[in-house]
């Protein structure tokens, strides 16, 4: 895991932490708040529910990790509803755990990196009529795969809410039993 966060704090997180596996855990709630489609990408995308597995499935891979980190972007807004602000820090979040993905499964091939957000890898998803261009590329969000992301932060003893006028999102990569150094 220190080869793990080492390569986070490089890559520019604002905060890198070990994720407890305890911690994962796929709820009902969360794929219901999916179901919701608030963020209009329930049944859109082969990252997002029902494509990326049924709460059982995720829950069954979920239980085969072991360890893990979680990495977090960090920005303090001057004003909370400037959407470009945000829609400029996820971006770059989630390029920042691209590369942190690719690294991390080049080190540890059969890890699971789960990010913030749907995929966005192509500009429209070919969901559900053809197959996913990038299906080795793409990623899940925590949230995807039932996880509630500030019981996981609180359960391994990282913040999830630096303050007032902050900002943060959250990804994690886990590890299988023996990946982790
Ligand atoms: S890589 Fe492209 S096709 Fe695959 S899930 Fe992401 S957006 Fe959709």
């Amino acid at each position: 895991m220190d080869t793990l966060l080492q390569l986070a704090g490089e890559i520019g997180f604002s905060h890198a932490g070990v994720l407890d596996a305890a911690s994962l855990k796929a709820l009902p709630e969360v794929r219901d708040m999916c179901a919701a489609d608030r963020c209009r990408r329930y049944g859109k995308s082969w990252s997002c529910p029902p494509a990326c597995g049924s709460l059982e499935a995720c829950a069954k891979r979920l239980a085969s990790y072991h360890s893990g980190i979680l990495v977090q972007t960090t920005v303090t807004l001057e004003d909370p509803f400037d959407m470009e602000a945000i829609q400029r820090t996820q971006e770059r979040h989630k390029e920042m755990f691209h590369t942190l993905a690719r690294q991390s499964r080049a080190l540890y091939p059969d890890c699971l990196p789960l990010t913030a957000g749907t995929c966005t890898l192509c500009k429209s998803c070919t969901y559900p009529d053809r197959p996913c261009r990038y299906p080795k590329k793409r990623l899940s969000s925590m949230e995807a795969y039932g996880l509630l992301v500030s019981d996981v932060c609180k359960e391994s003893g990282l913040p999830y809410y630096y303050g007032p006028g902050t900002l943060t999102f959250t990804s994690c990569i886990l590890l299988k039993e023996g990946s982790s150094t």
